[in-house]
């Protein structure tokens, strides 16, 4: 027996059935909530959401990354997720940095071999 979404070869007895198919679990927990809880995109901009103050979109994070790069004047990107530590990863650095230039606040800058973020 195979998922009828995935293809996947199904244990016996561990079928799902969902409106007429038969899917693994993993598909079947897909159909349940196509809105996973656990995608941490939609967890994180509703947080960072949360945090917008008086119609300013600027999270508690961009305004820590603006800090950063008006402290150093520039900043390669492993070096300022260093100093954001275990707050974010690489990833979502790169969200927060696609915001901030979205703004126009930050930009990238070529400084020998290395792309610099500094403020705009
Ligand atoms: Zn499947």
């Amino acid at each position: 027996m195979n998922c009828e979404r995935c293809k996947t070869a199904i244990e016996k007895g561990d079928e799902m059935e969902y409106s007429g198919q038969i899917l693994c679990e993993d598909c079947y927990m897909d159909a349940l909530s196509p809105a996973r809880a656990c995608d941490p995109w939609t967890v994180y901009s509703a947080k960072s959401f949360e945090k917008h103050t008086g119609g300013l979109a600027i999270t508690e994070l961009q305004t820590q990354i603006l800090e950063i790069l008006k402290e150093t004047g520039g900043i390669p990107r492993p070096g300022l997720l260093e100093r954001l530590k275990g707050k974010i990863t690489a990833s979502q650095l790169e969200r927060e940095l696609a915001t901030l230039r979205h703004m126009e606040k930050i930009r990238a800058e070529k400084r020998g071999d290395q792309v610099f973020v500094r403020l705009w």
